[in-house]
């Protein structure tokens, strides 16, 4: 009798907690099992990959309904065009100041010092070609937008729905019937996100077990350095810099910012995709920020397309300890490539896991350096992509206040709202 009660003590306790705390639960107590059971946590991945694929579920229909619905409940064109320039450009050169972040401490710390490595010239390692501007730009338009929508081609979606909903505005009246569709489904797919995010603190559990088992320490020591560096660059790039921008452009109290994109730094942490997140943080914004659904959904798929900041820091650490590692010395010019290559290469890198790796194959041969390096980052890289992929998914989130505090779009009573309103669950 009393077991009964107290175990049904302990249910009402887990449901009431809040959906961030059960998360957060959920990864450390995935750490510690991890680091017990060791590789045989494999085992636990598929409920990883169930909740990481519930999340993708999403992404497409998503992203496309709720731009088309952000550009109709934005009749004023010319609002519209500015919202994208000003993003860009803060979006551009934040990603500059993180890189820059990236390189000082890469030169501060020295990860790679003492490493003595040795490049072998006859390593088989295949760089990354970089896509040529105008077959960057042809590509953005859709020859077939079904295929676009299939393939989960983001910035395809993005240009079909742009285009459609312009159109939708401009056909008034006739256009009322699809634009009352696409609201209705862009509301119901909002709430098979927080259905789904039921399910995050078990998904997540498993996916951080699987790290830790994968890993362990002994693979880890060695290359505690990078680890470091690089989170330690992401803390300070979210604590200084969005932070700042919260409380000097914006002059908002940074800490409702803080505490309003914690769901989505998690999902971002555990899932290493910035395009699986969009979902949790499309509802941040307009649950916990305030940001005006027009905004929010023009502003963050968007960002989670181009806005790797996180990604351009770690790029910036993993080039000096390469070089650091192989005893390679960088002149002046070699750091300016370093920042317009990986400022471009983050740009250009898909939201998805691992995608940052592939693009540092580009800023290493930029400047020269051994391709080996990229192995040995390879080795560690889902756990420095873990830092990137919170970074990358807050910098949309500043931005999307920034954005929206600036064109009126921000209702400031939900941003100071002491507990996010849809929290508990
Ligand atoms: N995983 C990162 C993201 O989705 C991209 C990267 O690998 O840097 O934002």
């Amino acid at each position: 009798m009393s077991i009964t009660t107290s175990s049904a003590q302990q249910g009402g306790l887990w449901s009431n907690l809040a959906l961030w705390k059960k998360i957060l639960i959920g990864m450390i107590a995935g750490i510690i099992v991890g680091a017990i059971m060791g590789p045989d946590a494999e085992m636990l991945k598929p409920i990883g990959t169930l909740f990481i694929n519930a999340i993708k579920m999403l992404i497409v229909p998503l992203v496309f309904c709720s731009l088309v619905v952000g550009v109709t409940a934005m009749q004023d064109s010319a609002k519209m065009g500015r919202m994208g320039l000003k993003s860009i450009v803060i979006y551009l050169m934040t990603t500059a100041v993180a890189i820059t972040i990236g390189l000082g401490l890469g030169t501060l710390l020295e990860p790679g010092a003492g490493l003595n490595m040795v490049a072998d010239a006859n390593a088989a390692a295949v760089a990354k070609e970089a896509p040529s501007l105008v077959s960057t730009i042809i590509n953005l338009i859709p020859k077939n937008p079904i295929e676009a929508l299939a393939g989960g081609k983001i910035l395809q979606i993005i240009v079909f729905a742009l285009g459609l909903g312009i159109a939708l505005n401009m056909i008034g009246e006739k256009g009322e019937p699809a634009v009352k569709i696409f609201n209705s489904l862009a509301e119901a797919m909002f709430k098979l996100t927080e259905l789904v995010m039921k399910f995050a603190p078990y998904g997540i559990f498993a996916l951080m077990a699987w790290v830790a088992g994968k890993y362990g320490m002994d693979v880890l020591l060695p290359l505690f350095k990078v680890i470091g560096a690089v989170y330690l660059g992401c803390v300070l790039h979210v604590l200084v810099v969005y932070t700042g921008a919260i409380s000097f452009i914006a002059g908002l109290p940074p800490m409702q910012y803080l505490k309003g994109i914690i769901n989505a730094q998690m999902m971002a942490f555990s899932s290493t995709s910035s395009s699986g997140t969009l979902p949790v943080s499309i509802r941040c914004a307009r649950e916990n920020l305030g940001v005006s659904k027009g905004t929010a959904s023009f502003v963050l798929p968007l960002g989670a397309t181009i806005n790797m900041d996180g990604t351009a820091l770690y790029q910036g650490v993993a080039a000096l300890f390469v070089a650091q590692a192989f005893g390679i010395d960088l002149s002046t010019a070699d750091y300016l490539t370093i920042i317009a290559t990986a400022t471009l290469a983050s740009v250009g890198t898909a939201g998805v896991p691992g995608a940052g790796l592939i693009m540092l194959s580009l800023v290493l041969t930029t400047v020269g350096l051994p391709m080996e390096g990229l192995a040995i980052i390879a080795g560690i890289d889902r756990i420095l992509d873990m830092a990137r992929t919170s970074v990358n998914v807050s910098g949309d989130l500043m931005v999307s206040v920034l954005i929206g505090k600036s064109e009126g779009e921000l209702d400031e009573s939900i941003y100071n709202a002491h507990e996010p309103v849809t929290e508990p669950e």
